[in-house]
């Protein structure tokens, strides 16, 4: 995959115009909170649209059934660019939490879930020198935080 400059800004934008139709018909809004003068992040393109749309596409898997508010945030903070995606949805029971980063590893039925989807986020962000995490909450809702080194500080 060929590494470039990314703004992480018109990447979120690219990624929001992809699920747009997507979250209309689930009844959830989307809104972005896009830090003016992120540094770049040095990546390929191609890889980080996955891992957002991942990140996204669960999120609306997430409020499916009910609606609700996608939030997607970038920051920059301590050298680092942050991409956060939040949700209201089902949430993620603790006993869970564990795995959900394992390859194969998925509560959705068969045929809606292959469960690679955040096994292929954490492989890709490691190898980019960053890091993902996840907060979640049963009934309230989850945030996956996107941690990647800036290009230039
Ligand atoms: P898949 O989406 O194919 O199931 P993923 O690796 O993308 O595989 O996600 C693994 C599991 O993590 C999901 O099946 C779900 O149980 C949980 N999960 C991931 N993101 C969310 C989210 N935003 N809200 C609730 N559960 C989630
Ligand atoms: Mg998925």
């Amino acid at each position: 995959p060929t590494v470039q400059q990314v703004q992480l800004n018109k990447l979120v934008q690219e990624v929001v115009g992809l699920v747009e139709q997507r979250a209309k018909y689930a009844g959830v809004r989307i809104r972005t909170h896009l830090t003016d003068g992120i540094p770049w992040v040095s990546m390929s393109p191609a890889e980080m649209q996955q891992v957002l749309l991942n990140l996204v596409n669960n999120a609306l898997d997430a409020m499916e059934k009910t609606g609700g508010t996608l939030d997607i945030t970038t920051r920059f903070e301590d050298g680092r660019v942050i991409v956060d995606v939040a949700d209201t949805g089902e949430g993620i029971p603790p006993a869970n939490l564990q795995r959900i980063f394992d390859p194969f590893f998925t509560t959705k039925p068969v045929g809606r879930g292959t469960g690679l989807g955040l096994s292929i986020c954490y492989g890709i962000v490691k190898k980019m020198g960053g890091d993902i995490t996840v907060n979640s909450a049963v009934g309230v809702g989850t945030a996956f935080h996107v941690y990647l080194p800036a290009g230039d500080g």
